[in-house]
């Protein structure tokens, strides 16, 4: 049974992909988690489409929640068009929407070849950025991206960019093999794109 939104400590989640360009090491995706303890199946056979997704949504009791989240099981800004249709959509049939976020890679002006950051405004709260390390080499062998060393360059270019026209951007590192020293350059560096770090528990096999 295909999934597009499901709930988790009091938020809703939408899946609208398992596209990515980047194969991280603790990916759930590739590691056999089918699912994991998120949703029975966070694999779509197909991806659905904007319409589909609205229709799951307004199934909903959106302000009950106390966050709206784009995740997937994928990069979810291959979709920074349906999203940003879903909330206007959503908000122009009166629902009552909780905070919006987008958890990302921060690749999207990479993958879609133009600046989105400025069609976030007024739309998106919360954009939670993967930081994954203080280096273009540490954040590399993390990630592994299509492209390279230009994701890690186009991540922090996205994530400045961001950061002046949505109210809370967050960067985000997994505290698994990390040191104090990295920790604290990750929170220096979060800090000079106008970001914040938050540090993420890693969750074991
Ligand atoms: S960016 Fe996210 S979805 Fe993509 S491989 Fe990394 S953890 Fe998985």
């Amino acid at each position: 049974m295909e999934t597009i939104s499901y709930e988790y400590e009091g938020a809703l989640y939408v899946n609208l992909t398992n596209r990515c360009d980047c194969a991280c090491v603790f990916c759930l995706r590739h590691n056999g988690h089918k699912g994991s303890i998120y949703a029975d199946d966070l694999w779509l056979d197909h991806e659905p489409t904007r319409e589909e997704a609205l229709d799951n949504l307004l199934t909903r009791d959106l302000g009950a929640y106390r966050e709206l989240v784009f995740c997937g099981f994928g990069e979810p800004m291959y979709r920074t068009d349906d999203i940003l249709w879903l909330v206007d959509a959503l908000r122009a049939r009166g629902a009552a929407l909780p905070p919006v976020r987008i958890n990302t890679n921060g690749h999207a002006n990479l993958i879609l070849g133009r600046d989105v950051t400025p069609e976030l405004k007024g739309r998106i709260d919360t954009l939670s950025i993967s930081l994954n390390g203080s280096t273009p080499e540490e954040y590399l062998a993390v990630t592994h991206p299509r492209d390279g060393e230009a994701a890690w360059h186009a991540m922090l270019d996205f994530t400045q960019k961001a950061a002046a026209q949505v109210p809370q951007v967050v960067m985000t590192i997994v505290d698994k093999d990390k040191s104090p020293e990295e920790i604290g350059r990750c929170r220096q560096l979060a800090q000079d794109l106008g970001a914040t770090l938050r540090i993420r528990s890693y969750i074991e096999d």
